[in-house]
């Protein structure tokens, strides 16, 4: 155990092992070690394809009501345990103790709604055209799944995936980041003390990424590839996972249009534009990163919203009413502090924050940004919210689609008829119209274009671990 409740060793077909080496998990807070946590390479790697391999034999034969306990007693532990784990995730990551709470109640609600999806996985009877055929399709499951979580949701990401992929009857090696391994570790704990089978789920915590993964990628025996990170990262990960033609999902990254049309009640659209910028500090996938606000109550906009930022509680994320804390490193803070003064440099002004103490950047708000900035093309992944304008409905969404991500966009406005026209011409895996927090997990979470392939959550999360077989019998 560390400074944290969590385990620091690796999970390996169902046993707690040193490897020899160890790596070291810094706090943002002060960048104190919490902890050495076991590095895994490709020895490790190997033998957990082999683990994966051999439990999936039994746990696709368990039927569906002995899977759906299991997780059902994981989620109970995960709630009997929420207050560890999200004082786990605000260590090693840096997020509000609040939201931290908030995460695991979210990661949970996946194991909840997978614990009882897991016995709705239904085949289906086609009807044939001739009298003595029958034509079945029946759902198995894909078969052993690695998995490669990111740092910013350090539980949900991994419930999202481990949680329909347990469901389906698939065993799960995880690779979770390098900067917050203990929430991944503490929950591979409570799937063991739920009763989880040795080699279901594995976790294989490693300073560097590429050699565990190269073996596992192109292990044969390993039938499915889920990523959740970077489009960069996602890009040359599906690249390899062809090699072996494995199925794949990819989570990637966000560039999020947040558009408020002159008719939108405004209070509600700074308060949920607030959250859906500023939560988890910015560093959210969803996070809204362009704020485009109709010509005509732009300027109001910009001051309600820059006064609410300036009232932001800034501190440390242990601390109960802090909203805004730490970033997770110094290269994020880099990157952000890059993406403000690129902006600045091209024209804009900065109405709010700015400031910058430690690890952490004052909640900030830009006006008058170029259409050229960074902050406009990339992810900045941190609390800085542009605010730009635009004339009318076909502008708005031009600049709302011009982006190459097509993860979350957002819609403000009172009008029933705009609010489907705009919904419906997004080029966007989700859209909230006048809801600032869409994701749920019985809904489809997932992008188009460069965020991603597939989705998670709901039922059409199942499917990304169930293969179709397809039966046809004709009757003697
Ligand atoms: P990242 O791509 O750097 O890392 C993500 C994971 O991939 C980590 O576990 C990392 O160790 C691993 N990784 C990195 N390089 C690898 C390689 N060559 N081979 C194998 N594994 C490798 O991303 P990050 O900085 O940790 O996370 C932030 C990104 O994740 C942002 O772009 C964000 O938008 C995205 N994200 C997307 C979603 C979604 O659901 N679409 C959710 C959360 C975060």
């Amino acid at each position: 155990m560390s400074q944290v409740e969590a385990p620091t060793q690796a999970f390996i077909a169902g046993s707690w092992l040193e490897t020899g080496r160890t790596f070291e998990v810094r706090t943002p807070i002060d960048r104190q070690v919490i902890a050495q946590v076991a590095d895994c390479g490709p020895e490790e790697a190997r033998r957990a394809a082999d683990a994966a391999v051999e439990a999936f034999a039994a746990w696709k034969q368990a039927t569906a009501y002995e899977r759906a306990a299991v997780l059902r007693r994981w989620y109970e532990l995960m709630m009997q345990h929420a207050e560890g784990l999200a004082r786990t995730m605000t260590l090693e990551m840096g997020k509000p103790l609040r939201e931290a709470r908030a995460e695991v109640r979210y990661a949970a609600g996946f194991v909840e709604w997978y614990a009882e999806e897991a016995k709705r996985v239904y085949g289906e009877v086609v009807p044939s055209q001739f009298p003595h055929k029958r034509l079945l399709a029946l759902k198995q499951p894909v078969g052993p799944v690695f998995a490669i979580t990111p740092w910013n949701f350090p539980a949900a990401m991994i419930t999202r995936k481990a949680a329909p992929a347990l469901a389906a009857g698939c065993t799960v090696i995880l690779k979770p980041a390098e900067q917050s391994p203990l929430t991944a570790l503490y929950l591979a704990k409570l799937w063991e003390e739920a009763g989880g089978p040795p080699g279901t789920l594995q976790v294989l915590p490693a300073q560097d990424p590429v050699p565990l993964s190269e073996v596992l990628i192109s292990d044969e025996r390993i039938r499915k590839l889920t990523f959740t990170g970077s489009t960069e990262v996602g890009k040359l990960l599906y690249e390899k996972a062809a090699r072996t033609m494995k199925r794949v999902s990819l989570e990637l990254g966000g560039h999020a249009p947040f558009l408020i049309f002159e008719d939108a009640d405004i209070e509600k659209a700074v308060e949920q534009a607030m959250i859906a910028k500023f939560r988890n500090i910015g560093q959210s996938c969803v996070a809204a990163n362009r704020l485009y606000v109709h010509a005509r109550i732009k300027d109001a906009f910009a001051e309600a919203y820059a006064a609410r930022v300036r009232r932001m509680k800034v501190g440390n994320p242990l601390e109960e009413d802090t909203e805004v804390g730490p970033l997770v490193d110094e290269r994020a803070l880099e990157k952000v502090q890059a993406h403000v003064e690129d902006a600045r440099k091209r024209g804009a002004r900065v109405v709010a924050g700015g400031q910058v103490e430690g690890l952490t950047f004052h909640p900030t708000v830009l006006v008058d940004v170029a259409p050229e900035a960074r902050i406009l093309q990339e992810e900045t992944f941190g609390p800085v919210a542009p605010i730009l304008a635009f004339e009318d409905e076909s502008e708005a969404i031009q600049y709302a689609n011009r982006a190459p991500y097509g993860l979350a966009a957002y819609v403000w406005t009172r009008d029933l008829s705009r609010a489907w026209r705009v919904a419906e011409a997004l080029e966007y895996g989700i859209v909230g119209v006048n809801d600032g927090v869409p994701s749920t997990p019985q809904a489809p979470f997932g992008g188009m274009k460069y965020s991603g392939v597939g989705r998670e959550g709901g039922k059409w999360g199942l499917e990304e671990f169930l293969e179709v077989k397809y039966v046809s019998m004709a009757l003697p």
